[in-house]
């Protein structure tokens, strides 16, 4: 293998003899003849660039400070330096080889905790320089060989070894593409090894992904081991996926499921697939439309008990559910104490799945404690076995479409592998793109270890920091009697460092989160989970005189190039996820400045967004103060905020079960109903305003007359302010306006 990282030596020069500066330049030399590549920095320099340096080097050499000429407490300051240098890479990176070059007597009196984290001293004097670069240069081959985990090791092997290849994908390793012109720019942007890479499951030497066998089940165990967990399923098409096959292996047609009521749509799909009867666990929402938590009464035996008792479509009504799902972190960041909610389950339901997508992270950090599914030294459970789905590529380093599926058994154990892998297969392609397994494997290594911890520590510690540089410029502005934007959640207070817990509790009446029945200890925001506020809205739901919606900014930012993550009507959703630097924040908040400017200064459209303006002409002229004013008294008028929060807050009646309603949608009994006349149908498709984007009716239910409300109040925003009035998912358009496709009753 060559060295890909290189070899780092580090040197401060200015307390080092012209001797040993000699020795260093010699070793220097003899690695670069050797076509190692190596990197030779000043202390300084180095503890500059640390957090890069000190992961992406093969060896570390650190050069000793020359000791003084009188022995005494100065030499010895030196050597603290240098030892909390050295105990600093090992916080980040536990394995990479460290080495001391330098003069004997030096040595002698290292202390013991430095020696206790390095691999050897190395006495500049005594050996040739080509043999010392040898002894490092194998150090460093081995430590890379070490780093990558079974699986990626096997597929970087087969891409590299180049072997002819008969069977599919038929571009061959990529020479495919290159029978064409356009092939050609296909292959030279995704460049060869991702090609090479690409190979199909008939390939033994990988192992089988579908069969949890050779490299990859290696690298499921290890994975599994990082995450806590007894068993871990790579899956190459996202946790939509995920979530299907976990309900297809346990779930069967009329069972009971209890379920979050602002689930992900999989979960209603796998509602669909299965033919499960659902009863809804229905979570709370402030009038910021903020979802807030399901209220821990609701997972009481007596509140599942009367939802049994109340559904027609449940006949025996001493049934105990067969799984509950809930969404863990909700998709405004809530997360629920899982460790409560196993306890409380317990027996009660079957099976309990966590769907963690946003959530893969928070095994890594104290601060996520009891606060995620799976939890390793927690107490197991003993009837129920705790699921969980995550998506890797939503917060780690996933590629699109990495994401996993874990179990933690119960005492009595209940998972039968042969029928989970049957609903696996149901779910999967047989031809699983390996370079996203790969991802899986990688990403779940780089949490392996300290630096699991270090990764999540890290963007906690951007979010708060993000958190209290906005704080500081909102405190400021205020000051000046000027606007600026909110950013949802506690007072990260005046304090540097790492969030502390208690704060992002959501305790009872505490002002900031704006929810009215919340349970002390049950629920904390996930500082990483960002909902940043315009002004116009407050948290209950008032609206104040200025105004500026939230679609406004997001279309501004969109412009120049930050995309968010999901728009309410007077917030938008940001997500700090392990790859966040502070460059990134920091240029965000320019933006934000740039718009408040354009804001104040009220700059036509056509200059701050021109291209926005060249699609939607009829802005153009208009200011683009003048725009917000009008969509904020355009909501205003009509009370959008309360609306669009008020019809998530009614569970609508269940007229067929979801199955059925998919049923009757395949077999054509379905008809195109006119917004105007919905009121009372029972829709066969899913209904998704935007904003907020999650599911309002489920196929099955019956519309109410506050969703046509709603529909047609949308509609009317929309003709009134294009691309500003929201739009909902479902909705069909007709020859004469917008239809929903419903079930034709006889
Ligand atoms: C995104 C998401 C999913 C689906 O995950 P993909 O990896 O995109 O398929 C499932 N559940 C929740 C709560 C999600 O947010």
């Amino acid at each position: 293998m060559t060295l890909t990282f290189p070899v780092s030596i580090i040197e401060d020069r200015s307390r080092t003899s012209a001797a040993l500066s000699a020795a260093v330049r010699s070793l220097v030399e003899a690695l670069e003849r050797h076509g190692t590549p190596t990197e030779h920095l000043d202390t300084p320099s180095a503890i500059q660039g640390s957090s890069r340096l000190f992961i992406q080097s093969s060896t570390i050499v650190f050069v000793i400070p020359q000791r003084d000429l009188a022995p005494g407490a100065a030499a010895d300051d030196r050597l603290d330096e240098l030892t909390e240098l050295v105990q600093s890479v090992r916080a980040k990176n536990p394995y990479v080889p460290i080495y001391l070059f330098g003069e004997l007597l030096t040595a002698r009196r290292l202390p013991d905790d430095l020696l206790a984290e390095i691999e050897g001293v190395i006495n500049a004097y005594e050996d040739t320089p080509d043999f010392v670069a040898r002894t490092i240069e194998r150090q460093a081959r081995e430590h890379l060989e070490t780093l990558t985990p079974p699986f990626f090791r096997a597929l970087m092997k087969y891409a590299n070894d180049a072997a002819y290849s008969w069977h599919c994908p038929g571009h061959n390793g990529g020479t495919a593409f290159l029978k064409s012109p356009v092939g050609s720019i296909f292959h030279g942007f995704f460049g060869e090894p991702m090609l090479r890479a690409d190979v199909c499951s008939s390939v033994e030497d990988l192992g089988q992904l579908l069969g949890h066998s050779g490299p990859v089940a290696e690298s499921e165990r290890r994975a599994a081991r990082t995450f806590g967990a007894d068993r871990l399923f790579f899956v190459t098409n996202g946790t939509s996926t995920s979530n299907k096959i976990i309900w297809n292996s346990i779930v069967a047609e009329g069972d009971v499921v209890l379920v979050d009521r602002n689930c992900h749509k999989s979960i209603l799909h796998a509602i669909m697939i299965t033919g499960a009867i659902p009863i809804y666990l229905n979570p709370t929402r402030n009038r910021a439309g903020i979802i807030g938590p399901i209220p821990r009464s609701e997972f009481s035996r007596e509140s599942i008990q009367a939802k049994i008792d109340a559904n027609p479509f449940i006949t025996d009504k001493s049934v105990k559910p067969r799984l509950m799902c809930i969404t863990q972190s909700t998709y405004d960041g809530i997360v629920y104490n899982a460790a409560e909610i196993r306890e409380m389950l317990d027996g009660e339901v079957g099976a309990l799945h966590f769907d963690e997508a946003w959530l893969p992270h928070a095994a890594f950090h104290e601060f996520y404690r009891d606060m995620h599914a799976i939890e390793q030294d927690s107490k197991r459970t003993m009837r129920s076995p705790v699921y969980a789905s995550q998506s890797t590529h939503k917060l780690l380093a996933g590629l699109s479409q990495a994401s996993q599926i874990l179990l933690r058994d119960a005492e009595e154990p209940t998972f039968r592998e042969s029928i989970f892998n049957e609903a696996f297969l149901m779910h999967t392609s047989t031809s699983p793109q390996y370079a996203i397994i790969a991802s899986c494997d990688v990403s779940a290594e780089m949490m392996a270890g300290p630096g699991g911890e270090a990764l999540v520590g890290d963007a906690l510690l951007e979010a708060v920091e993000f958190r209290r540089a906005m704080g500081r410029i909102q405190a400021e502005l205020t000051r000046q009697d000027q606007w600026w934007f909110g950013v949802w959640g506690p007072e990260s207070g005046p304090h540097d460092g790492l969030p502390d817990r208690a704060e992002w509790s959501l305790t009872p009446g505490a002002a900031w989160h704006g929810f009215h029945n919340v349970d002390d200890g049950f629920t904390m925001l996930d500082p990483l989970k960002v909902t940043l506020t315009t002004p116009g809205l407050t948290v209950n739901g008032e609206f104040e005189e200025f105004g500026i919606p939230g679609p406004l900014l997001t279309a501004y930012l969109a412009e120049h190039g930050v995309v968010v993550e999901k728009t309410g009507l007077y917030s938008l959703f940001l997500l700090f996820t392990i790859g966040v630097t502070k460059g990134r924040w920091n240029s965000l908040i320019a933006e934000l400045h740039r718009f408040k400017h354009a804001i104040d200064a009220n700059i036509p459209l056509e200059d701050c967004m021109p291209r926005f303006a060249a699609s939607r002409p009829q802005y153009a002229q208009e200011g683009i103060a003048d725009l917000a004013a009008k969509l904020h008294a355009a909501y205003r008028e009509r009370d959008y905020a309360n609306l669009s929060t008020d019809i998530y807050l009614r569970e609508p009646e269940m007229a067929l079960l979801p199955g059925q309603a998919w049923n009757t949608m395949t077999t054509g009994k379905v008809e195109n109903v006119p917004v105007d006349e919905l009121a009372g149908r029972i829709t066969s498709v899913l209904l998704t305003p935007y904003p907020p984007g999650i599911p309002l009716v489920v196929p099955g239910e019956r519309i109410g007359a506050h969703v046509v409300n709603y529909l047609k109040q949308e509609e009317e925003l929309e003709r009134l302010f294009p691309g500003f009035g929201g739009h909902t998912h479902g909705l069909v358009d007709g020859p004469n306006g917008r239809t929903v496709p419903c079930i034709v009753e006889d």
